[in-house]
């Protein structure tokens, strides 16, 4: 179940500030607090969803590609196209998730190893 206290809960609502990348209706880009490369931007859309396979079943298709290519749109704005990035999406125990809020890292600007 979706908590409504998560951190990203509350930077969407703002109650807590963030380095802000872009915002629009959808979505927030910004910047990771504890960044693991030069460049760390995390991206989420502001409706509520745990994580990847939960934003995926919640959305249709047209929702899921638009979150998709705004990630591309901050690819392109961060200038990190033509020197590559990672994105990451962590989801569940396992996959070392912290936030429940379904979010991608953009990770660039250095060769990325993990
Ligand atoms: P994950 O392990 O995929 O859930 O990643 C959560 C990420 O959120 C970590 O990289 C944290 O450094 C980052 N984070 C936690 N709190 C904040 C915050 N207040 N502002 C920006 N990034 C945050």
């Amino acid at each position: 179940m979706y908590d409504e206290n998560n951190i990203f809960a509350k930077i969407i609502r703002g109650e807590i500030p963030c380095e802000k990348i872009y915002e629009d209706e959808e979505v927030l880009f910004f910047n990771d607090i504890n960044p693991i490369a030069k460049i760390h931007v995390l991206g989420i859309p502001k409706t509520p969803s745990t994580d990847f396979s939960d934003f995926i079943l919640k959305n249709d298709p047209e929702k899921i590609a638009e979150f998709y290519k705004k990630i591309n749109m901050i690819v392109e704005k961060l200038e990190i196209r033509d020197s590559g990035y990672k994105i990451i999406t962590n989801s569940g125990d396992n996959g070392g998730q912290e936030v429940p809020h379904f979010h991608v890292h953009i990770l660039g600007g250095e060769k990325i190893n993990s």
